[in-house]
């Protein structure tokens, strides 16, 4: 145990694959209550960092310490703590919502109020339905309500939004800053740009193994644009994200 304020600490980390070098010495702290977020192309090692801090996999050096607890010497003290976005597929293709749920929660030993949960993340309806029922969109809600049973105070969610149209992001996106109000600290990994200036208080930016910058959103385009970056082209008014999400207001697939 050690008095760390902060929720999560990590210090010099390094993950190796035989010879390669996934994670390549990274250092950052997360604060409790924020939402730090984690960007970077494919294979640059967010997922990698992320279970090496969920204690899911062994690191070669450095420290992880979540909570004041340390990940390698006390990898229950860091389960206890934390949620972990679950995959829709791990989900039992014959039991209800409601049902999953009341499973989850006798895994964990707690009791949980099912259609309040679901209602949280606007499932409400589909609380008698199947997993294999719901549309892309809501199966994201769902994976994501479901790290919030055992009442974690570090949630955990692994490009939370991929493959997923432009509504049903920014209804996953509301249920996150949701998540966030009621005090719990998230890490998210993403691809989306868009996605992280909207959502994450800091990012860090990752690029093959290292850490190259960490900051606000608007630290990063500030210091950008104190260095005499210009776009070339000015930035539209709108986005045809925005005028699909105007004229549909929903999914393609409900
Ligand atoms: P993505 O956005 O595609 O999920 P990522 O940033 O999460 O990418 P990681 O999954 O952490 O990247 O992978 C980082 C690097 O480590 C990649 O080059 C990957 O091929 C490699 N890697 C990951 N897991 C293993 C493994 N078990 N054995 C060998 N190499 C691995």
């Amino acid at each position: 145990m050690n008095n760390h304020k902060d929720a999560i600490v990590v210090k010099d980390l390094v993950k190796k694959y035989g010879d390669f070098t996934a994670v390549d010495g990274i250092s950052f702290e997360v604060k409790k209550g924020e939402l730090f977020g984690i960007l970077g192309q494919n294979g640059a090692g967010k997922t990698t960092t992320l279970e090496i801090i969920e204690t899911l996999k062994p690191l070669t050096s450095g420290e992880v310490w979540v909570e004041g607890f340390n990940a390698t010497d006390s990898p229950w003290e860091v389960k206890k703590r934390i949620g972990v976005q679950l995959q829709s597929a791990g989900f039992y293709p014959e039991l209800t919502l409601v049902e999953l749920i009341n499973m989850f929660a006798a895994l964990y030993n707690v009791h949980v109020d099912a259609r309040a949960l679901l209602k949280k993340v606007d499932l409400e309806e589909k609380a008698g339905a199947y997993v294999n029922k719901l549309s892309g969109g809501q199966k994201q809600r769902f994976a994501v309500m479901s790290t919030l049973i055992n009442k974690p105070s570090i949630l955990f969610l692994d490009e939370p939004t991929t493959g997923l149209d432009p509504h049903a992001r920014v209804s996953l996106w509301e249920t996150i800053e949701e998540i966030k109000k009621s005090g719990v600290t998230i890490v998210l990994t993403t691809h989306y740009l868009e996605e992280a200036e909207k959502l994450c208080d800091r990012v860090a930016i990752m690029d093959s193994g290292k850490i190259i910058k960490i900051g606000t959103p608007n630290e990063l385009i500030k210091e950008l644009l104190a260095g005499g970056f210009r776009r070339k082209i000015v930035r539209q008014e709108a986005t045809l994200e925005d005028v699909f999400l105007h004229l549909t207001g929903k999914t393609l697939d409900e």
